[in-house]
């Protein structure tokens, strides 16, 4: 008999949830199931487990401990947030049409643009932060409304349960990418959306070391449809890597608890910062979606995005000598990220309409000691506005 958690807190349920001590050996952690193949007692009569591409015991404690943190009914694990996507993508048919934002992660609009539209699936984008924009932009085929919040990389905040209430009627599903808030800090499934995506890769792993994706929802209609696409297509994440996850988010609270006090800090010393031209960051009072974040988030996540006055030369200068901020893509892990969206992340948007500026940087800001990563920008925007490189590379402590 598994315990039920349904009552406890969230931080219990993400050290507890689908994760009770091994019924074979009384192993407090769930065990890593290795294995591809199961024994049967006799033809067709199994524990539950024939072949691990259909189910593993790992995964298992996984999916449930991910549809306890969103609060849904069940939860799917995948390779990647893509194949989590992917799996999505399943319930569609040709003709049906998908409404993304225009700030959407560029691989998921890379998968709508380059493959799904091979398939006969339309896809048209649109401000979704603006209800009107998206009032305006659904067809009668429209079958996805596909939100991130925030977005990335200006952090704008779409109204989840405003998007719910407008999708009310229609045939449009409201998915949401919770991939930058966290189910620790924001809960769309009670916001009224359909499903909740991640890329388990960024803060629900949370130390850079797994790739992986999780679809979580309540209609068990649709998790039958999915449950068997995921075995018959077979993105699935091996046992290992839902190890990883598990072992992250039983930490979840207190990482986006300090993510988020980090990211505040970090925003308001830009904010004075003299080379600083805009901070684009929801728990900002300034930020113009800041009253819908406030209503909709606990807390404000840990990714900061702002702007520098003297465009591309000073910015890849500052991206290309901060030490405590490492330079590279992705986010969410315990460790800071500095990375230069227009050539990095967002390359492929170059010549589209959602071209991001150059003198745009992204922060993934992590748990180290705040004062550390301060100094480390203080001296980086130094070196980048001075050019005073000499006597200055060791200052850092
Ligand atoms: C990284 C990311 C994805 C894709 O996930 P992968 O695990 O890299 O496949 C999807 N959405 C968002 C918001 C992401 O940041």
């Amino acid at each position: 008999m598994t315990h039920d958690w349904t009552d406890a807190k969230f931080e219990t349920r993400a050290i507890h949830a689908g994760q009770d001590a091994d019924p074979a050996t009384g192993a407090v952690i769930t065990p890593i199931y290795q294995t591809s193949t199961y024994a049967q007692e006799g033809i067709g009569n199994f524990k539950g487990y024939e072949y691990s591409r259909t189910g593993n015991p790992t995964r298992t404690a996984l999916q449930e401990a991910l549809a306890s943190l969103e609060g849904g009914a069940w939860g799917l694990a995948y390779a990647s947030g893509l194949a989590a996507t992917q799996n999505l993508a399943y319930l569609l048919r040709p003709g049906d049409h998908v409404l993304l934002s225009n700030d959407t992660y560029g691989g998921t609009f890379r998968l709508f643009d380059k493959v799904l539209r091979n398939y006969g699936i339309e896809m048209t984008l649109a401000d979704l932060s603006d209800l009107d924009a998206a009032r305006a932009a659904l067809q009668q085929n429209t079958k996805f409304v596909w939100v991130e919040s925030p977005t990335n990389p200006y952090l704008r905040i779409v109204d989840i349960a405003g998007m719910a209430e407008l999708l009310k009627g229609s045939n449009a599903r409201l998915v949401v990418d919770n991939t930058f808030a966290s189910p620790y800090l924001q809960q769309p499934l009670a916001l009224g959306a359909d499903f909740v995506l991640h890329s388990t890769t960024k803060y629900l792993g949370g130390h850079s070391d797994v790739v992986g994706g999780v679809v979580v929802g309540n209609d068990n209609e649709a998790r039958e449809t999915l449950a068997f696409h995921q075995n018959a297509a077979g993105a699935v994440p091996g046992p290992m890597d839902c190890w990883l996850t598990l072992r992250g988010i039983k930490t979840l609270g207190v990482r986006m608890e300090r993510h988020s006090a980090n990211a505040a800090a970090v925003a308001g010393w830009l904010l004075g910062q003299e080379e600083v031209e805009t901070v684009y960051y929801p728990g900002l009072d300034t930020h113009p979606n800041h009253d819908v974040a406030a209503r909709q988030m606990s807390g404000y996540s840990g990714m900061v995005s702002f702007t520098v006055r003297g465009g591309f030369e000073v910015a890849a200068k500052i991206v290309e000598e901060t030490r405590v901020f490492t330079l590279a893509e992705s986010l969410g892990g315990v460790e800071s990220l500095i990375e230069h969206p227009a050539k990095m992340t967002h390359a492929s948007t170059a010549g589209t309409g959602a071209e991001v500026g150059d003198s745009l940087i992204r922060l993934s800001v992590g748990i180290e000691h705040v004062d550390d990563q301060i100094a480390d920008l203080e001296r980086a925007f130094a070196v980048a506005t001075s050019g005073r490189l000499a006597g200055m590379s060791t200052s850092l402590t």
